[in-house]
């Protein structure tokens, strides 16, 4: 099965449904940011909601950032994804491991209940649009769902996991979300409420080979699937990136480090990639900076 986000209605429109199978997008993020479980879990949680909400927009450069800090061990957790699929991000600290007694891995611990989540949607607009909540658990899942209650103004069920195998590698990850849409009847709201009640984790349908559409058809027998689009872990920087930044620095300090001959080092902070520049990268830097400037 491969990384997708299938995106469905039902009830006649009245409720919209997006299911996501992101495992492979979980995996490639724990292993560039060589996540503990905790950790792994709380990232691929927030990546895969990201992913589904850019799953909605129309432009491939348009973009969403969810930002946690919860003042948890785990610090910040940023996810980023675009128009196109493509998805990256990172967390403050990745060595979290911690269970709870019934042994599933403990987010809210790692993220902490004390802070806030924000989604910054950049729709190529002059502004873009930001929407802050405090978070309700820490789980993810739940600070979602106050997020598009409060934010969105859209009643949703958000449900969102990431199983991890013994030897730390990702063995599934997966998201659904619905949400009601406006001007819902009252026979849909409270069948909507009795899915929510009955819903079983998305790990352990996921696991079974359940795929993101046979998800959504358990649950909405009359489902129609609007659209299926991509998602990969892709963070698209590279040494030309970090270059123009280096070339945004004073002179003095770029001479600087050319005179100690150490060279430097960039590690990007999305997907941890480490970017090399020698003494002889410098001065062209140097050099070209002054081209430029011309
Ligand atoms: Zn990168």
């Amino acid at each position: 099965m491969k990384d997708e986000i299938v995106i469905a209605e039902a009830m006649h429109g009245q409720v919209r449904i997006h299911a996501a199978y992101t495992k492979d997008t979980v995996e490639a993020a724990r292993q560039a940011h060589q996540c503990a479980p905790t950790s792994a879990a709380a990232l691929g949680r927030v990546l895969t909601v990201t992913a589904i909400m850019a799953s909605d927009l129309k432009k491939p450069d348009e973009k969403i950032v969810s930002i946690i800090n919860g003042h948890g061990p785990a610090g910040t957790i940023l996810a980023q994804a675009d128009g196109q699929g493509n998805v990256r991000g990172f967390i403050g600290d990745p060595d979290l491991y911690f269970s709870r007694e019934d042994g599933h891995l403990d987010v809210g611990r790692a993220v902490g209940r004390n802070g806030t989540l924000t989604v910054t949607k950049d729709l190529g607009l002059k502004e873009p649009f930001s929407g802050v909540v405090a978070l309700r658990s820490g789980e993810i899942g739940e600070d979602f769902t106050y997020y598009f209650a409060v934010s969105e103004q859209t009643p949703s069920v958000v449900s969102v996991g990431v199983l991890v195998d013994t030897d730390w590698s990702i063995l599934t990850a997966g998201g659904l979300i619905f949400q009601l849409m406006p001007g819902a009847t009252e026979a849909c709201i409270s069948a909507c409420e009795k899915t929510a009640d009955s819903m079983r984790s998305m790990t352990s349908l996921l696991r079974e080979g359940n795929t993101p559409e046979d998800i959504i058809r358990m649950y909405f027998p009359d489902a129609e699937i609007l659209g299926r689009k991509d998602v990969r872990w892709h963070c698209g920087c590279s040494k030309e990136r970090f270059e123009a930044a280096l070339m945004t620095l004073k002179d003095s300090d770029l001479e600087e480090m050319i005179q100690d001959g150490k060279g430097a080092e960039i590690r990007c902070q999305y997907c941890s990639s480490l970017y090399q520049f020698d003494t002889e990268d410098l001065k062209n830097i140097l050099n070209r900076k002054h081209v430029e400037d011309r």
